[in-house]
């Protein structure tokens, strides 16, 4: 690898020994996804799973067909938030996704557990393979937008989903806290260096409004997402205020009930 590599073999001239191997996964026959989008987090409990839901909540009320890809392996909750606890049913040729009330396909490994609440204690191999299989052995039939409930952090299990499915892009899910700057950029170079795009940033609990006077408390201290957003030169998708309304639906598996204006916003800005 020559001094001042770039890692965008498209663009480069040199036959470097390191040029990478495009080791993303095919489609089966059974599925045709047209987008496959990434949700990612540098950490966990900054609200990646609640997003990823809503986004394809918001997709499919826009009048998409969406699909969620749990990967979060060891911490699952995309069934949940949709309350679905029935098992994923197959057939010889795949697995079949199981349909949300509102027709949102979701894979998870919380489909294939006989206990819901039995712990996935595997390692990170086992883990990477499981997701690989979704991405190839689920019939996900035609789905406009994919949302990837990525693995949180930035270590073996993301890399090798990052290689793996074929995704068009990374949405970058934040809170307003003091690593936020070091987070933020630690999975913007991890994107940069597999030639994915970076979408936006959603920044989550952004502030709280109060119900009574509508003044606006950034209960985690001051943003610094606009900052960060500038200098990595994407865009700030949404600030998403702490919504005690959202979580209560989400913990009771109701989220397609609540609001999804601004992740339609989301998908429209995607859209552009
Ligand atoms: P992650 O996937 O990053 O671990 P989750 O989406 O599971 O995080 O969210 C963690 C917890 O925070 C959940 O109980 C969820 O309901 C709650 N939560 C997420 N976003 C918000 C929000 N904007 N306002 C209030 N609670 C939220």
């Amino acid at each position: 690898m020559s001094e001042g590599c770039t890692h965008d073999c498209s663009t480069c001239s040199q036959k470097c020994s390191e040029e990478k191997k495009d080791l993303r996964l095919p489609q089966n026959e059974y599925s045709n996804v047209k987008k496959v989008i990434g949700v990612v987090s540098g950490k966990g409990g900054v609200g990646k799973s609640t997003v990823t839901s809503m986004l394809a909540v918001a997709a499919q009320v826009k009048g998409f067909q969406a699909a969620v890809l749990d990967a979060d392996v060891t911490g699952p909750s995309i069934p949940k938030a949709f309350g679905i606890h029935d098992r994923a049913e197959g057939s010889e040729q795949g697995l079949f996704p199981s349909d949300t009330k509102l027709g949102v396909r979701i894979m998870s490994v919380n489909l294939l557990l006989d206990q819901e609440d039995a712990p996935v204690v595997w390692r990170g191999p086992v883990i990477s393979g499981v997701i690989n299989q979704f991405w190839q052995e689920v019939m996900w039939g035609d789905v406009d937008y994919m949302f990837v409930d990525m693995p949180p952090g930035t270590g073996d299990v993301p890399l090798t989903v990052f290689q793996g499915l074929p995704l068009d892009g990374i949405i970058i899910v934040t809170t307003p806290q003091d690593l936020v700057t070091l987070i933020v950029k630690k999975a913007y170079n991890m994107a940069k260096l597999m030639n994915i795009p970076v979408l936006g940033i959603v920044e989550n609990m952004s502030y709280f409004e109060c119900p009574d006077c509508h003044k606006k408390h950034e209960i985690f201290g001051e943003s610094k997402i606009d900052e960060i957003a500038k200098e990595l030169e994407v865009p700030v998708l949404a600030k998403l205020p702490i919504d005690p309304k959202t979580a209560s639906l989400v913990d009771k598996g109701a989220v397609e009930l609540a609001d999804t204006k601004i992740f339609e916003g989301i998908i429209d800005a995607l859209e552009k």
